[in-house]
């Protein structure tokens, strides 16, 4: 296949300011990189602040092409890639460790200690280097997985949320069978967490939030029980159904004060609580009852220690039908359009997936 020497993408000038533009210069895969044809990528709740306020370290404004959790197919290798071959089809990750500092040693790659150091070899595809809203982009072999031939490749951009949700399971020390979780917040990362609790074998899932229609998808994808927070005291349920005794292991992924509060508040002695969220502000967390109860707490930032990997795993048996997740597709050309559709969820939109 030719390549052609510009392609289109949206690239961000300034805040608020993203432009359609059809002459960008098409990257050229260095060693241990590959291009991929972009065929979807879907835009993430952290998307809309990047488009509004940039990002710490992002590349300049009239080059910054954002989007990070995209997939598509291998049209280039650069010097000695031999893990790959044209045509292979890719999801991708945002993040790519530096490789030499001590986190990435460990596998810690997405707590890098050179965080945003291009020439230390750090990418953070999407944030701090350029991603995927974009008929093509250059990936580092260790940010791309193969996906198998017959997954549907707007379905193969949720592998992202699907490994971000799943490490936080790890954190935690993941889920076993039979074990009662509770998962806090039915966001694209919640309701993924409630597909890979199910896929884990846990044994009654409880999703929390304050909308019908998100619980109501919750319980599409192996949810059990759905606590509107709302209209029901989310404590007092929990506890109400795990005869009093809490939940085994807890995913917070509200990101909101109030959300991690209830989260200790409900979390069984010697249980487990994932914070997923993203929080505004510090949250008076009942630090006396998380000692007093042998409670893990584990922060999880994103998708560490080849997540997605097993993500992908868990998920390719098929046995749970990911597609109520994607509720909207929009063309590169119509992304502004599927930006607002994204930030307001109108229609009811979770995920929405730009077609490059
Ligand atoms: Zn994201
Ligand atoms: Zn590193």
């Amino acid at each position: 296949m030719t390549i052609p020497k510009t392609m289109k993408a949206a690239v961000l000038f300034g805040e608020g300011d993203m432009r359609l533009v059809d002459d960008y210069a098409v990257p050229q895969p260095g060693p241990g990189e590959i291009l991929i044809k972009v065929e979807a990528c879907a835009i993430c709740g952290t998307d809309p602040k990047i488009l509004a306020q940039g990002w710490p370290g992002h590349p300049p404004y009239g080059e910054f092409i954002f989007g990070h959790e995209y997939a598509g197919s291998v049209v280039d290798l650069g010097p000695g890639v031999t893990e790959f071959a044209l045509g292979d089809r890719v999801a991708v990750e945002p993040h790519k460790g530096c490789g030499v500092c001590d986190n990435c040693r460990d596998g810690l790659y997405n707590t890098c200690l050179n965080y945003g150091n291009v020439a230390k070899g750090h990418r953070h595809y999407g944030f701090s280097y350029n991603g995927g809203y974009a008929e093509y982009a250059c990936n580092h072999i260790n940010s791309a997985y193969k996906i198998p031939d017959d997954m549907d490749i707007d379905l193969s951009t949720l592998i992202t949320t699907a490994a971000t949700s799943l490490y936080g399971i790890r954190r935690i020390g993941g889920i076993e069978a039979g074990e009662t979780v509770v998962v806090s917040g039915p966001g694209a990362i919640g309701l993924m967490g409630v597909v890979m609790a199910r896929l884990l074998g846990a044994g009654t899932i409880i999703l929390t939030g304050t909308r019908a229609e998100r619980l109501e998808t919750g319980f599409a994808l192996g949810a059990d029980i759905g606590i509107n927070v709302k209209e029901e005291d989310v404590v007092d349920r929990v506890m109400e159904l795990t005869g009093g005794i809490g939940a085994d292991a807890v995913l917070e992924c509200a990101g909101t004060t109030q959300a991690a509060v209830d989260a200790v508040e409900y979390t069984k002695k010697n249980g487990r609580l994932a914070l997923v969220g993203i929080y505004k502000e510090p949250a008076p967390l009942n630090v006396n009852k998380i000692v007093q109860w042998n409670i893990t707490v584990a922060g999880s930032k994103a998708e560490g220690e080849r997540s997605l990997a097993q993500a992908l795993a868990l998920l390719r048996r098929g046995t749970i039908d990911l597609s109520p997740l994607i509720t909207h597709t929009f063309p590169l050309d119509d992304i502004h359009a599927a930006f607002e559709t994204a930030e307001k969820r109108l229609q009811g939109a979770i995920k929405v997936v730009v077609k490059p």
